[in-house]
Parts: structure tokens; C-alpha cells; sequence
């Protein structure tokens, strides 16, 4: 096979509890897709190996992976996975690991930067000069794109350990095992489940939990939308999936403004924003990342008019 005329891209989304992989010709074309459980990192690599030796016409190989990860292309360490709660992968050398093994061109970077490249070209957000895109499920990760493009900086953001103001009335303690009471220890589905002992689906629509995390959440969009500004902001990952949430969020941001930042109830439909390929906007986001891929895209992302103000 390895003279078929096919040139097939190949895309990993590497999270805490399962690796999805995908073989495509684009990211809107995928041709074959597994799941694996996520368990130590050589052994999960190998099954993740196995999947793509089947599919020997891939020819770039696109990485979005749970974090922190290295991403400091002057460090030895680049590419790989920095101080994660998940020990067993802690410095593990990722992208380094991927190229040995399958000998293809490959990109890395964070599940959360491929997702809001993925909705900024594909999905809800396409054409946004602005957006960030956060995850909401066990722990809340979040990215800023300018035109797509991750922006810079020394270490990658990590917006859910940003501190928050606490609710009325709330003692929680938070769980971050870093921070306590950060946003993520606050809001993040681990939060949920060990402040209410239930988890996140399984709590009814009227649940005082929901008003709770419309609250922290809001209260982490408050202060993207006064340091950033962003021209969309899109609430992924599992938690956000409830009935409702996303409505009260917006709710919630809009009395947080406080008139200040001439921001209608109907404008804010149209800045905080449900993904619009949910739950494949990591997946695409792995495939966009695939050396050679991501310029093909954001040619077509160009062409389509961005409706948001
Ligand atoms: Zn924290």
C-alpha cells in the first residue's frame, strides 16, 4: 500500500481517559476512526501504533493532546508532557514517541488550541478574528486564537486555574490539587461531583448546581471579555452539554457587565457560543494539525463570511 496514489492525513486526540484517532483525507473526510483507553504511555501508544499501521498511506500526522505539555520549540524538552496530575506521563516525549513510531511528519499542540481551530474553521466560529475556546469536563483547559493561530506566549494559557470570585454562600473548598479554589476547582466536572456527590449528567435541569457553575463560568468569561475581548468565546467539553448551562452563562455575563460593555443580551448569543462539532472539535483539530493540512483549510475558512459582530 505504501505506493497507493492516496495521501491520507492522520489525527490523535490524546485525553486523560481516551485517545481517539482518525485516518482522513481532510478533516472533514474521515475514513476510518477508533477509540482507546487511555492507560501508561507505552502501552497506549502501542494500540494508538496498531491503529495507524493498518493505514500505511498516512502521510502527516496531526497531535491534540491534554496538557501541560512543552511546546517551547528552543527547549530539549519540546514535545513533550509537563507536569500533569496523570504521574505516569509526566515528561513523557510525545510528539517524539509519534514520529519515531510512524515515521511521518507530526504536529503537536493542546486539545484545547486544535478544538478552537477546528471551530474557527469549520464550526461555529469560522472567520473570527478572536475567539477563545474553553473545555469544560474534568478539569477546564482554554485557548486563545487570533485568525485561527494559537497566540504565543512563554508557557501555553491555562485559563481554568484562574482565581475566581467566590459565590455567596459558598464554602466549598475547591479541589485543585495546585490551587484550591481556582475556576477548575471550582466548576470543573470533578468539582461538581464532589461538591454535590453526584455527577454532572446525572443532575436534574432545576438543580441548584447549574445556577452555581453559570456563575463561575461567567465569571471566568467576564474576565476574557475585559482583558481580551474576544469576538467569540465557545464553552465546550462535557459539563457544557447539560440542558440549559449555556443560556444561564450567558444570563449570568450579561448582569456581570453591568451595562459597562454595551453588550445586549442578543449580542451575547452571538460571542458565547456552543461548538458547533461537538464532540468532534478536538478530533478535527487533531487532523488540522497535520503538517501541510492547516494552510488548505484556513484558505476555505477565509472564504466564508463571519456573521458575529
Ligand atoms: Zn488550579
Amino acid at each position: 500500500m505504501s505506493n497507493s496514489p492516496q495521501r491520507l492525513i492522520g489525527g490523535v486526540e490524546a485525553g486523560g481517559t481516551t485517545f481517539r484517532c482518525a485516518v482522513a483525507q481532510s478533516p472533514q473526510d474521515i475514513l476510518a476512526e477508533t477509540t482507546i483507553a487511555t492507560r501508561g504511555p507505552e502501552e497506549t501508544l502501542e494500540d494508538v501504533i496498531s491503529f495507524f499501521a493498518k493505514h500505511p498511506s498516512v502521510q502527516a500526522l496531526g497531535i491534540a493532546s491534554f496538557g501541560p505539555l512543552n511546546l517551547d520549540l528552543s527547549d530539549p524538552g519540546y514535545g513533550t508532557l509537563a507536569d500533569t496530575p496523570k504521574l505516569d506521563w509526566q515528561g513523557y516525549p510525545l510528539l517524539r514517541r509519534f514520529r519515531e513510531r510512524l515515521n511521518v511528519p507530526a504536529h503537536l499542540d493542546t486539545d484545547v488550541v486544535a478544538a478552537g481551530m477546528a471551530e474557527y474553521q469549520l464550526g461555529c466560529a469560522r472567520g473570527a478574528a478572536s475567539l477563545v475556546y474553553i473545555t469544560v469536563g474534568t478539569g477546564i483547559g482554554g485557548a486563545y486564537l487570533i485568525n485561527g493561530q494559537p497566540n504565543p506566549g512563554l508557557k501555553h494559557a491555562e485559563m481554568g486555574h484562574i482565581p475566581v470570585a467566590r459565590a455567596p454562600d459558598d464554602d466549598f473548598p475547591g479541589c485543585c490539587p495546585f490551587h484550591g479554589d481556582c475556576l477548575e476547582g471550582m466548576a470543573s466536572a470533578s468539582a461538581i461531583f464532589q461538591r454535590w456527590q453526584c455527577p454532572p449528567e446525572q443532575l436534574p435541569k432545576t438543580h441548584p448546581a447549574w445556577r452555581l457553575e453559570a456563575y463561575y463560568l461567567a465569571g471566568l468569561c467576564l474576565v476574557l471579555m475585559r482583558t481580551l475581548a474576544p469576538h467569540a468565546i465557545v464553552l465546550g467539553g462535557g459539563v457544557l452539554q447539560a440542558p440549559g448551562l449555556i443560556e444561564q452563562v450567558r444570563d449570568e455575563v450579561y448582569h456581570g457587565l453591568a451595562g459597562y460593555h454595551a453588550l445586549s443580551p442578543e449580542d451575547l448569543k452571538k460571542v458565547i457560543l456552543k461548538p458547533g462539532l461537538a464532540p468532534n472539535s478536538g478530533l478535527f483539530g487533531s487532523l488540522l494539525l497535520a503538517p501541510g493540512q492547516e494552510r488548505e483549510t484556513a484558505k476555505q475558512a477565509k472564504t466564508v463570511p463571519r456573521t458575529a459582530p
